[in-house]
Formats: C-alpha cells, structure tokens, sequence
C-alpha cells in the first residue's frame, strides 16, 4: 500500500513550496491537483468558452486531457499533449481554473486520476479537496492556512520574482473571491477534514512548517506500525 501526506487550503497558503519540500525529504512524489485544475481552465479559455458556460463545460471536460509527467524531478502539466507547465502560472489562468472546478464533470476526472496516480506511488499531494475526496484514507492530512494579506504579500513576491507585474489589492482581492467560490461551491467545497490538523503559516518559516508536517507524518506512521505489531 502506498503512503499519502495530504495537504489542503486556500490559495497562497504556501501548499506547494511546502508540499514540494517535505516530498523530497521524504523521498516521496509530489502532485500539484491545482497544476490540473489550471491546465483544465486553460483549455477552456483556449476555446473562448466562458466560466458561466457551465452546460458546454461539462459536454466538453471529457476532451481535455491533462496529465502529469516528471522530467528532472520536476512536475510537468499536459494538455492534449502539449507541455502547458509555465502557461498555467498567470494569473488569469489561476482565476480561470477556480471558475471551472466548480463542474463536478471537471472535477470527477481529475479526482479519478489523482486517485490513480496515489495507488502506484508514495505522494504528497496538495489541493482543496485531498483530505475529503481524493485520498479520504490519507496517513497525515494537513489543512494549511494564512491571512488573505499575508497571502497576496506572498504571491506578489512569486509573481516579482518571475518577472511578473503585480498588482497587490487586486492579487488580494481575486484571493478573497477565490476563496469565497472555493469554499461554497457544492461540489467538494475546500473544507478541513475532520481529521486533518491546521496549520496557519502567517508566522510561520517554510522550514518550520515543513519540519512540522514531517514530525506529525513520523509520529502516525510509528504510530500505525505500534499498531500493526500489537495485532500481529
Ligand atoms: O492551487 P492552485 O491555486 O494552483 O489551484 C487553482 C484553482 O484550482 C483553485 O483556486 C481551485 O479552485 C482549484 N482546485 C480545486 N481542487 C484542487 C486543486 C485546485 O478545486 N484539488
């Protein structure tokens, strides 16, 4: 059986610096779900096809296909066959992709593979919905959070150091709308899991958070072999 760190929270919260970090120390592989999400709003804004257009989304999801490839360790985004990884970063992309996770034909392929990619490997995976949906069963499931502030000051500082403009109220801004449609659209709304711990990284390092996460994975691992030798 593959082993599952689960990583959830809102945009910006630092889940894939994290996630990113904890999989390479634990020698495990890591999934960006959002990666997808972006690659799948990308498609649909190639087609001119607006967020609101939620019937032709749906007919259409089933011709996008994302996938995910590993080149240098490095996570590469598929669509249809083209590498699509440094498109998906803008901003537009990101807000694209919110707008069409909210159709469950979207989000049903993708959580299937996502599943499938889970079963064969040792993943840390990071999204909105890995504790609930995608991985319920997860050995560790870590909801990450910040203030929306500290958020956009953190993204600004992606978008500057990749040479991108950045405009703060408003990265704040489409981070508070994002949230909001993250949070209550009826198809797997982001929510922590019961189970899951939080883990709120405004005054928090990378380094702090990481070795967190991995102390808590540790501790439930060695925990679940106690387990399993006390019923052997
Ligand atoms: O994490 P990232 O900002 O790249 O995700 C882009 C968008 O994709 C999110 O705002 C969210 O709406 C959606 N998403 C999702 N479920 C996931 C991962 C991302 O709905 N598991």
């Amino acid at each position: 059986m593959a082993t599952a760190i689960a990583i959830d929270g809102p945009a910006g919260a630092g889940k894939s610096t994290i996630a990113k970090k904890i999989a390479q120390k634990l020698g495990m592989v890591y999934v960006d779900t959002g990666a997808m999400y972006r690659a799948m709003g990308l498609y649909f804004h190639r087609l001119g096809i607006e967020p609101g257009e939620g019937e032709r989304i749906g007919r259409l999801a089933d011709q996008a296909e994302v996938s995910i490839a590993y080149e240098d360790g490095k996570q590469q985004v598929y669509l249809n066959g083209e590498n699509v990884t440094s498109l998906i970063r803008a901003e537009e992309a990101g807000n694209m992709a919110s707008a069409v996770s909210v159709y469950p034909q979207v989000r049903r392929l993708l959580v299937r593979q996502q599943q499938k990619l889970a079963s064969v490997q040792n993943v840390v995976m990071d999204g909105r919905d890995i504790g609930t949906v995608v991985l319920p069963e997860a050995d560790v499931k870590i909801f990450l959070t910040a203030s929306a502030r500290v958020r956009a000051e953190r993204r600004c500082e992606d978008l500057k150091n990749r040479g991108l403009p950045c405009d703060m109220e408003k990265v704040e801004k489409d981070i508070e709308d994002r949230d909001w449609r993250d949070t209550h659209r009826a198809e797997s709304p982001l929510r922590q899991a019961e189970d899951a711990i939080l883990v709120d990284t405004s005054d928090m390092t990378i380094d702090q958070v990481v070795d967190r996460i991995i102390t808590l994975y540790r501790e439930k691992t060695a925990g679940s072999l106690e387990t399993k030798k006390k019923e052997v």
